[in-house]
């Protein structure tokens, strides 16, 4: 999607600090991180939020958090992690394009809303 800020930076229009990178997943560090390790994992394909997950895009959904259950080993986060995907405008997403933040290097909060 033309007007999609993810989109420009799987593209290379915008720059990122990459974590990792395939075929059909890219990574990247947070640009306002909320924990010491804050990173972005996000299908290159344009799909809007967890609401357009389908059983056609699994597998995509899939290898996503695959992705980002390599990157926690990757980071060392070996006292645990926390992988959240918000959906919509009442859980705060402010980027339409899919992303699973993977979180983590401190206790985080225990709240979840
Ligand atoms: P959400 O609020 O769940 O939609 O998450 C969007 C995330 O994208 C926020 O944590 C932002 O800090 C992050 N973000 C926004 N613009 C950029 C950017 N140019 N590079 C990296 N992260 C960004």
């Amino acid at each position: 999607m033309s007007d999609c800020l993810f989109c420009k930076i799987v593209a290379g229009e915008i720059p990122s600090t990459k974590v990792y990178e395939d075929e059909t997943v890219y990574a990247f560090r947070d640009i306002a991180p909320q924990a010491p390790t804050h990173v972005l994992v996000i299908p290159k394909v344009h799909i809007k939020d967890a609401s357009e997950i389908t059983a056609e895009n699994a597998a995509l959904v899939a290898h996503c958090l695959e992705v980002a259950a390599m990157i926690a080993k990757q980071e060392n986060l070996t006292g645990g992690f926390r992988i959240v995907s918000n959906c919509g405008a009442d859980a705060g997403q402010t980027v339409n394009h899919l992303h699973f933040h993977v979180l983590g290097g401190k206790t985080l909060s225990t709240e979840m809303a």
